[in-house]
């Protein structure tokens, strides 16, 4: 298989083409140049910007979603440490994140002192979620390009989670810890609206209900959230790894002050969901590439990964036993 000189992308990725040195359409297009740098720092200011703004307006200065994996956790950290915020973190349980995650989540709270809230859906929805998004098409390829269906369900759930919580509780913002290569810079800061937001929350309307009727609908806006508010209720939303440093070693140095252990039984690519190596498997499986290639082949790009680490990360594949086990759990059965 053809594989970037520069970066990890396959011949396999949809629409990608090579040039005479074997650099991939992506890795051309792309320029580590100042103008890129200024835009990260422009970012930076809107950002802090933004804070100053929002600070001590209201109970809470940003809803944060904490899965517990790592990005996360740094996300959380700099957020109360460097920025001074008060922060509500959300986790979003959807049956699969590891008990060494379960762990970690409750000592970072409890550490940095964060409000924090663990929200199970009723799993029978979700696992027809899941297994649902393995046999029906409904995301754009764009979406698929950047992660597996399962995963893009289960972000959908936590997005319209956060944005109807920010809306309802007034929340100024919603943080995410996406890394640089999950989050294209160009979007890492935007205020919401009316107009864009009821579009999203159609468009996920649309796709839930074909997935599983209306079983996940109460994760979804309502009218009401549109109906003429006195005071704009709708937040921003920020990505701070795309424009702040991101450095793998250092973050896990940080959060690990915080009493945060990498889990071990969670895969290669994830720190904190079970099902996550499963996802993987079954996209290469239907889609002849990895989900996290465009991730990391962003990251080798921008110099936060080797690019030998990035096609070893590539490489790794779960056992069959493990994969015949959660088969089995999304079909409902109990261990
Ligand atoms: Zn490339």
């Amino acid at each position: 298989m053809k594989i970037c000189s520069r970066c990890v992308l396959p011949e396999t990725f949809p629409g990608i083409t090579f040039d005479s040195e074997g650099r991939c359409s992506y890795c051309v297009r792309y320029e580590r140049s100042e103008k890129r740098e200024s835009a990260g720092r422009r970012f930076d200011e809107r950002f802090i910007e933004i804070l100053d703004q929002v600070r001590g307006k209201r109970p809470y200065d940003a809803l944060v979603a904490y899965s517990g994996g790592k990005d996360s956790t740094y996300t959380l950290k700099l957020l109360k440490e460097r920025y001074k915020l008060e922060l509500l973190a959300v986790t979003v349980d959807q049956g699969f994140v590891s008990s060494a995650a379960l762990e970690n989540i409750k000592t970072v709270t409890e550490r940095l002192d964060i409000d924090h809230y663990m929200v199970r859906p009723g799993s029978a929805a979700l696992r027809a979620l899941f297994r649902n998004s393995m046999t029906i098409d409904v995301y754009p390829v764009k979406a698929l390009e950047r992660a597996s269906a399962i995963c893009n369900s289960c972000m959908n759930v936590v997005k319209s989670l956060l944005i109807k919580m920010a809306v309802e509780m007034r929340i100024p913002t919603v943080v995410y810890g996406w890394s640089p290569g999950q989050a294209p810079l160009r979007s890492s800061v935007f205020k919401t609206n009316a107009p864009m937001l009821k579009k999203m929350n159609e468009t996920t309307a649309a796709w839930f209900n074909t997935l599983v009727g209306d079983r996940l609908s109460g994760f979804l806006l309502e009218d009401r959230h549109f109906a003429a508010p006195e005071k704009d209720p709708y937040p921003f939303i920020i990505h701070p790894l795309a424009f702040l440093e991101y450095d793998e070693r250092h973050i896990l140095d940080e959060i690990r002050t915080l009493g945060w252990n990498v889990p071990e039984d969670t895969g290669s690519h994830s720190s904190n969901c079970l099902l996550n190596d499963f996802a993987i498997a079954e996209h290469l499986e239907r889609f002849g590439f990895h989900p996290y290639a465009f991730e990391i082949a962003g990251l080798v790009r921008e110099g936060c990964m080797a690019r030998e680490e990035g096609l070893e990360r590539l490489s790794a594949r779960p056992g069959a036993a493990y994969l015949a086990r959660v088969r089995s759990l999304l079909e409902g059965e109990t261990e």
